[in-house]
């Protein structure tokens, strides 16, 4: 039986999890990585919006994976909903606010390869490629034992293991979950239009249908759907379940032929009592669950990472003390409620037959819409929370918010 101390352990090794191990040891925090090595069997793409795209910049991926990358120039809401109010069509592009593109379309299954490749040649990872069996949380240091017989012992656990996160679990952190009406048909398919970098939300009655735009003429779906339409789907063969997509698109990028290789997600939340207790820290799945809907999940994951890699440069001596985990969960709780609060919103205001809720997001949508600094801000803090507002402050009150997240 083999034994390991280190101030720090990952447990779960998603993109979460190795992005976490990656940039502590980009910050030179020697890491004890535990979980399998991710096998490339996810058909999703995520977009990755600019600010997590900045911050995963030093790990030196980004260049392999850009010719598989498509950029984000602009994001088409549309209201597909039939129902008697509707909103209008909105898009936002990122040259309104002096950026290039929103953030790029990267393939979870190659940002995975990757992220691995470059954990196994970190000389201060040690990875141990087998899933924790058992968790004890301890005064002083947290042990987790693997399913291969070793026993890691660290100050820190970081918890990256998935929405069922035995970690979460052995720390006494409750969960509030939900499973939802909705599955998401996952694919790629072609089309003989251009999709001009510009990704489509369909706002429909079982929620969003979002393309996304790949490298030339391609792009991917996340079609959400009632899970019992998305098993239909599932079954029509790929001449018919391109027609049917193209129908859903109003054919906006001409004749579609889906790829082969399609998945099903299905769709729940979860909301934890508490992001850190006991010695271990959530983060990614383990930490937030909601919908797919404007590439949040990820992207809120990946502050997660950033959260919690500030709380280990404050708390060198024991990145697990109470005070640590204290200050961590104060750091995300704001952040992962605002942005699940806003995403679940907007799906039940799509799943709901009631018209307050169907005028409710129509007039959100369109005095955001009409009014250009509110578009501005809409578009940065989906971005990244706090730089719309930043953006309208003072350069002072720009650093003092740059600082107060530091
Ligand atoms: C259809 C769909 C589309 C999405 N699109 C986007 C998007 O465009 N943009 C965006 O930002 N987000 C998106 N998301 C969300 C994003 O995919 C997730 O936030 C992200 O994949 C979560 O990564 P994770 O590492 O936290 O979890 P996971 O990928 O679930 O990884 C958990 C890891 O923990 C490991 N594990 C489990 N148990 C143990 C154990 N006992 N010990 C050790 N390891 C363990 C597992 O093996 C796994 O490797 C989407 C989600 C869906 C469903």
């Amino acid at each position: 039986m083999g034994d390991s101390d280190r101030k720090i352990l990952v447990a779960g090794t998603g993109p979460a999890g190795l992005i976490a191990a990656l940039l502590l040891a980009h910050h030179g925090y020697p890491v004890t990585l535990a979980g399998p090595v991710p096998r490339g069997r996810d058909r999703r793409t995520v977009a990755l919006m600019r600010p997590s795209l900045e911050a995963i910049e030093p790990l030196g991926v980004l260049g392999k994976l850009l010719p598989e990358t498509a950029p984000l120039r602009a994001m088409r809401l549309v209201d597909a909903t039939g129902r008697l109010v509707r909103s209008p069509t909105v898009t936002f592009h990122a040259g309104e606010i002096g950026e290039e593109y929103f953030g790029l379309n990267i393939p979870n299954a190659r940002l995975s390869e990757e992220l691995a490749e470059a954990a196994k040649g970190s000389p201060l990872i040690e990875w141990h490629e087998s899933l924790v069996g058992a968790w004890s949380c301890e005064a002083e240091r947290v042990i987790a034992t693997l399913d291969n017989g070793e026993r890691l012992s660290a100050q820190l656990a970081i918890a990256a293991d998935g929405r069922n996160s035995p970690a979460r679990r052995a720390a006494g952190m409750s969960a509030r979950t939900r499973t939802l009406p909705q599955s998401a048909l996952v694919l790629n398919f072609k089309h003989t239009r251009e999709h001009g970098f510009v990704s489509t939300e369909f706002h429909t009655r079982s929620g969003p249908c979002t393309q996304v735009p790949l490298p030339g003429m391609r792009s991917s779906l996340v079609w959400v759907l009632r899970p019992q339409d998305a098993d239909t789907m599932n079954t029509l063969n790929d001449n018919a379940l391109s027609l049917k997509l193209e129908e859903q698109l109003s054919s906006f990028l001409g004749r579609v032929t889906v790829e082969p290789e399609r998945q099903i997600y299905p769709l729940s939340t979860l909301m934890p009592s508490r992001f850190g207790q006991n010695r271990i820290a959530l983060i990614g799945e383990a930490a937030h669950v909601f919908p797919p809907i404007s590439a949040q999940g990820l992207n809120l994951g990946i502050r997660d990472v950033e959260d919690i890699v500030a709380v280990v440069a404050a708390f060198r001596d024991d990145p697990g003390a109470p005070a640590a985990v204290t200050r961590y969960d104060a750091l995300r709780r704001p952040d992962v409620l605002a942005r699940s609060n806003s995403v679940n919103l907007l799906n039940a205001s799509l799943l709901s037959g009631l018209l307050p809720a169907q005028i409710a997001r129509s007039a959100g949508l369109g005095i955001i819409d009409s009014i250009p600094p509110l578009r501005a801000l809409f578009m940065r803090e989906g971005m990244r929370p706090g730089s719309g507002f930043s953006a309208l402050l003072p350069l002072k009150g720009k650093d003092q918010a740059a600082e107060s997240r530091s």
